[in-house]
């Protein structure tokens, strides 16, 4: 184990938890990421202390240098400051015990045993000594080193305990197995399943921290189907559990639309880091149960999917608290457009239409493309294939047009208010409609980007509706 504590840290750890008469232990995450190879040189360390983290974490901080500034939680009983890489938080070894109509534990000062029966997993609850006598031993009282071994999430106690205790745990072990590929031991998720309905104590901020880290793992769909099996995606995001299942209707039925769409989900994930990029796609089909219509002749259809799926991006946003600014216009954007490329890559497309999607889209465009390229499932290879082919000349042709026309972020050559000196006008509508004619005629290629070309074209414009510019 002492390669896991090899850093300068942990001995000044050890050196100050002597001379101060206490026992200090790292545990959970740090640990458990150290003995899997995980990357830990930006990891947080959690310090488990016997009696006060706080005097601890004081004392070592100032012999690291006097100017480090400690974060003190008093409530919580835990300090933290940071140092290189890492923050370093200590918190007082503790005895939690639950009512059974809240979150709020009681806690009481325990000793290392009590406070790894409060960690949620197994795998959490290892602890490495920093004390002389024993520096260096890994203590795991419930064999988290097999189930590390065996890529198993299990709870200490009983699961049935530690569940109904932090309902939130529910989501942390799906989260757990899907940032590391691990199965949920069959009697953990079992109680998940029978605790499901619990979650519904737990805020959303809290749900929503681990629904990101779901999505920011390797492969979302690892964690997206636990969350549909395990009955809480239905209790915490109704409308993306209703995308499940396929409905017939003359022998006819359609794409499983929760399947395609986590499908998408990992196809982004392989290509960006992105989580507002990742969110996209987890809602870019997300009103298609609510449009779903069976034509006659026709088949399956969701016509206008996209702009209702936009319209409720806010609403889910708003829900699950998660930012309201750009980042939720920037989703509810790509949901919006995310069948424009396609289209464009199934018609003999005109600039024009290029031209429009370039402005619709602006700075979004290479991750709307992104986006429609994951988008293109099917099991039918030769059909993907084919797709994927058009969508390259989607692309190139985007291209070309960028570099001549520039209309990714174009604002047109003349605003309104030049619009407003040129024929001495008031403020209003005619005003607006003389400076979209502008924008349209770039759009459409009437005319090109350019100030002397917009002049006379809207001098021809206002001609026309009898309007001349003032002398000057
Ligand atoms: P990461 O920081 O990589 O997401 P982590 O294991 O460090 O993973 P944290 O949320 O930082 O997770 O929590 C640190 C440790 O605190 C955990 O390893 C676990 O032992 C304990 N812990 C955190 N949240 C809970 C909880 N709700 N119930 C029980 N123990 C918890
Ligand atoms: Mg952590």
């Amino acid at each position: 184990m002492k390669k896991c504590i090899s850093d300068r840290i942990f001995s000044l750890i050890a050196d100050t938890a002597y001379e101060s008469g206490t026992e200090a232990y790292v545990i959970g995450g740090y640990v458990r990421d150290c003995l899997l190879g995980r990357d830990h040189d930006q990891k947080d360390i959690d310090i488990v202390v016997k009696g006060s983290g706080i005097d601890l974490a004081r004392k070592v901080a100032r012999r690291i240098s006097p100017g480090i500034k400690v974060t003190v939680y008093r409530n919580f009983g835990t300090a933290m400051f940071r140092t290189g890489n890492h923050i370093i938080e200590f918190v007082g070894a503790r005895k939690e015990s639950y009512s059974s109509d809240s979150r709020k534990p009681i806690v009481e000062d325990g000793d290392l045993e009590d406070d790894q029966n409060r960690r949620d997993f197994t795998i959490n609850a290892l602890a490495i000594s920093l004390n002389r006598n024993n520096y260096g031993e890994l203590i795991d009282p419930f064999n988290g080193i097999s189930d590390l071994d065996q890529c198993l999430i299990r709870t200490p106690l009983e699961p049935g305990r530690t569940f109904s205790d932090d309902p939130l745990r529910m989501l942390r072990a799906i989260r757990f197995a899907s940032q590391l590929d691990f199965s949920i031991q069959p009697e953990t998720f079992e109680s998940i399943r029978k605790n499901a309905g619990r979650i519904s104590i737990v805020s959303y901020e809290r749900i929503t921290v681990e629904l990101n880290k779901i999505l920011m793992s390797s492969r979302p769909s690892l964690g997206f189907r636990l969350l549909y099996d395990s009955g809480l995606l239905e209790k915490i995001m109704p409308e993306f559990y209703k995308l499940k299942g396929v409905d017939k209707k003359d022998n006819q039925g359609h794409k499983d639309n929760f399947d395609h769409t986590l499908q998408v989900v990992d196809n982004v994930s392989a290509m960006s880091d992105s989580l507002w990029l990742r969110w996209a796609a987890l809602l870019h089909d997300i009103a298609k149960p609510v449009t779903k219509k069976y034509i006659e002749g026709t088949g399956w259809t969701f016509h206008g999917h996209e702009f209702i799926g936009s319209k409720m991006v806010p609403g889910i946003f708003k829900r699950l608290k998660l930012p309201m600014g750009d980042s939720m216009r920037y989703v509810k954007k790509l949901v919006a457009l995310h069948l424009r490329p396609i289209i464009l890559s199934q018609e003999s497309v005109t600039d024009s239409a290029l031209r429009r999607l370039l402005f619709d889209a602006g700075d979004d465009i290479d991750d709307l493309m992104l986006l429609c390229e994951a988008d293109i499932t099917s099991k039918n290879e030769r059909k993907v294939k084919h797709h994927l082919r058009n969508f390259g000349i989607v692309r190139k042709k985007l291209q070309e047009i960028e570099q001549k026309d520039h209309i990714r972020n174009f604002q047109p050559p003349i605003d309104g208010n030049e619009i407003i000196k040129m024929f001495n006008l008031k403020p209003g509508r005619q005003v607006g409609s003389l400076k979209s004619s502008i924008k349209e005629a770039i759009l459409d290629g009437i005319i090109p980007n350019e100030y002397k070309a917009a002049r006379e074209f809207l001098i021809k414009k206002a001609a026309e509706i009898g309007i001349k510019p003032v002398e000057k």
